[in-house]
């Protein structure tokens, strides 16, 4: 059973709540704004606010979504989604360590599961990883958000270094033009999306047209969910048992016009499928 209503996920787990804004993308912050409303940590947000830990009740909800997980991909022919920390951040100085020395033993034990650890705090990846890290825990994709080119300059580069069996962009709010590099390493996942909500700022559907093509140059696999331009939504699942194939050569991609879509074969062992839907 899903909890989630993000497009790219199926639950969110939240270990601990609370965070600070950390680049434009951050202005309209749905997880501050919901804290203010619901108060989950009486309504204080940013640098100075105490992180809260959540319940141990929570902390058990990842144990039941992995022992429900066989079913699930039997119903939904993949891998449960995990987004750890939509209310935080995994990578916040301010989280106290050792609710991340507890955090990285759960998603090790839910090794059925897919966690999806996304931050704008790349630099800090490194050293907060633990030590039975290795090449990447086989059931964790690490993401950086990439509001615009300066961003994805800026984060790419420290995500590219750190080993991980996914690499993933958020696109998402985009908030100006965003292009991927022509030669040297590429994520393996990119989601795009406009901003949402009151005031969300305006998305110029040449960005799109640029990264569905760069995603496609680059054999980039690509969901793009939502634009907040008027443009046709397409949205592009894809959808991986295990390990993202190493060899992309082996790719067949095709994203066609301004109705993108994308089919994958990717490696002989075909772990990878896409599938593609309206939004509703
Ligand atoms: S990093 Fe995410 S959760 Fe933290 S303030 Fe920015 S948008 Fe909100």
């Amino acid at each position: 059973m899903k909890n989630a209503k993000i497009e790219w996920t199926d639950h969110t787990f939240n270990p601990w709540i609370d965070c600070q804004h950390v680049s434009p993308g951050c202005d309209h912050c749905y997880a501050e704004a919901q804290n203010a409303f619901r108060k989950w940590n009486g309504g204080t947000w940013g640098p100075h606010a105490p992180r809260k830990q959540t319940s141990e009740e929570n902390w058990k909800n990842p144990i039941k979504w992995n022992a429900g997980a066989r079913a699930f991909k039997r119903e939904h022919g993949r891998r449960p989604r995990v987004f750890c920390a939509s209310l935080a951040g995994v990578f916040d100085k301010q989280a106290e360590s050792t609710w991340r020395h507890d955090l990285f033993p759960l998603i090790r034990e839910c090794r059925r599961l897919d966690w999806l650890l996304l931050t704008k705090r790349p630099q800090d990846i490194a050293r907060m990883l633990p030590a039975d890290w290795g090449g990447g825990y086989r059931n964790v994709w690490l993401g950086v958000t990439a509001e615009n080119q300066t961003y994805f300059d800026q984060r790419w580069k420290h995500l590219q270094n750190i080993p991980a069996i996914i690499k993933f962009i958020s696109y998402e709010p985009a908030l100006g033009p965003l292009r991927l590099p022509k030669d040297g390493p590429v994520p393996d996942w990119l989601i795009s999306g406009g901003e949402s909500g009151g005031g969300a700022r305006p998305l110029n559907p040449q960005w799109v047209r640029d990264i569905i093509k760069d995603c496609q140059n680059r054999g980039v696999a690509l969901l793009r969910h939502y634009t907040n331009s008027g443009e046709p939504t397409t949205v592009i699942r894809s959808s991986c048992s295990r390990a993202w194939p190493s060899k992309r050569r082996s790719a067949r991609t095709h994203l066609g016009r301004e109705e993108a879509w994308l089919t994958g074969s990717w490696s002989a062992s075909s772990r990878c499928v896409y599938v593609e839907g309206k939004a509703s």
